[in-house]
């Protein structure tokens, strides 16, 4: 609220002291432009409301303006600056009453913080105006001593709640959209750009440590004939369901990512082309056990697989996939539903 210098009468402030009343003005109307610039921000309302976050701007504005006349109140004009400045601050406070709680209820609880602390705030600044218009100022003094500092700082505390709020909020969409960006969004697993990140991070990592690395690539048998069977839905339910199968034969320290429309690649660490064929035998007796129902007969698929690890081919990365790849191609020939393992190239 704006001091007119002449009628309010704040304690232990001399009533007819200009000068006084016009130093405070200038915070206030400070503290009013910042909590413009804070409610666009607390609200999120450059995304959910542009305009308004604009008309925020402008009244931050209009608020330094005001600091800035409230120096200026010295070469006179001062009751009409301070009746300028109550109405704007009156009104700026019932707007923000409103867009914030239209935040809040958009689903926005950092704005549900801020508007408990805004009430609050406004109830007991009102309370004090009141007060003070019917009473003498020894009256108001417990709302002003007490009342008002304890608002302020109950009202900072759900401020700082909101602000923590939303940063929280910010990190969890943040790492919602980096998973997503790493994920197939079909079968939830890594997609093919994050897999081979991975693949590299997990060479590397062997290579260092001198350890071992498998790579098994998984091809579906004959899923394009399942798909015209039975439907592009029916295939897609195919690719959902063999990833459990798959993961429940892998450790957690394994990954496994999207290489291709109907092809996988897990990546076993520390693992040989010994360790890895047993785990590759289990892989596929398991997606062959698997039944996908929910279009018309109960739809079985199979897939081959194919071997390649760093200890018998002393090969690393994408190299590693080539070789699992064209092994799986072996398979393939070798009548499918299968697993075979990458031998080194005769020299
Ligand atoms: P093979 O046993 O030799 O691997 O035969 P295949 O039919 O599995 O292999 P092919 O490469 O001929 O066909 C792969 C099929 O996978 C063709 C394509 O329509 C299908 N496919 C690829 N991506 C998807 C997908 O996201 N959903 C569905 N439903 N089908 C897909
Ligand atoms: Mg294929
Ligand atoms: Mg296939």
């Amino acid at each position: 609220m704006f001091l007119s210098g002449q009628g309010f009468d704040w304690p232990g402030m001399q009533a007819t002291v200009p000068l006084g009343a016009h130093a405070w003005n200038v915070p206030a109307a400070l503290s009013g432009a910042a909590a413009c610039w804070f409610v666009r921000e607390i609200a999120d309302l450059r995304r959910s409301s542009p305009r308004v976050f604009v008309v925020f701007g402008w009244l931050a504005w209009l608020f330094i303006a005001l600091a800035v006349a409230n120096l200026a109140q010295l070469l006179g004009f001062g009751s009409v600056i301070a009746a300028v400045g109550n109405v704007v601050f009156l009104a700026t406070a019932l707007f923000t009453l409103v867009v914030v709680f239209l935040a809040w209820r958009r689903g926005n609880r950092a704005a549900g913080w801020f508007l408990i602390a805004w009430t609050l705030l406004e109830t007991a600044t009102i309370a004090s105006a009141l007060v003070l218009l019917v009473a003498d100022g020894t009256q108001a003094e417990p709302l002003f001593y007490i009342g008002l500092p304890v608002s302020m700082v109950l009202a900072a505390i759900l401020v700082a709640l909101g602000v923590a709020d939303r940063l929280r909020e910010q990190r969890l969409a943040l790492t919602d959209a980096e998973r997503r960006a790493q994920t197939d969004p079909l079968t939830g697993v890594l997609n093919r750009a994050s897999l081979l990140e991975r693949l590299d991070a997990a060479g590397a990592r062997a290579r260092n440590r001198d350890l071992p690395i498998a790579v098994l690539f998984i091809d579906l048998d004959h899923f394009k004939s399942i798909n015209d069977s039975f439907g592009h839905r029916a295939g897609d339910a195919c690719l959902q369901a063999i990833i459990a199968p798959i993961q429940a034969e892998l450790r957690q320290s394994d990954v496994i990512g999207r290489y291709g429309g109907e092809e996988f690649v897990v990546l076993l660490s520390s693992a040989t082309a010994g360790a890895a064929y047993p785990v590759a035998e289990r892989i596929r007796e398991r997606v062959a056990n698997t039944q996908i129902i929910g279009f018309g007969k109960p739809i079985n698929v199979t897939c081959s697989i194919g071997v390649a690890a760093s200890d018998t081919l002393g090969l690393m990365g994408e190299e590693l996939i080539e070789r699992a790849d064209a092994a799986v191609y072996a398979a393939k020939w070798s009548g499918r539903n299968c697993v075979q393992v990458a031998m080194p190239l005769a020299a």
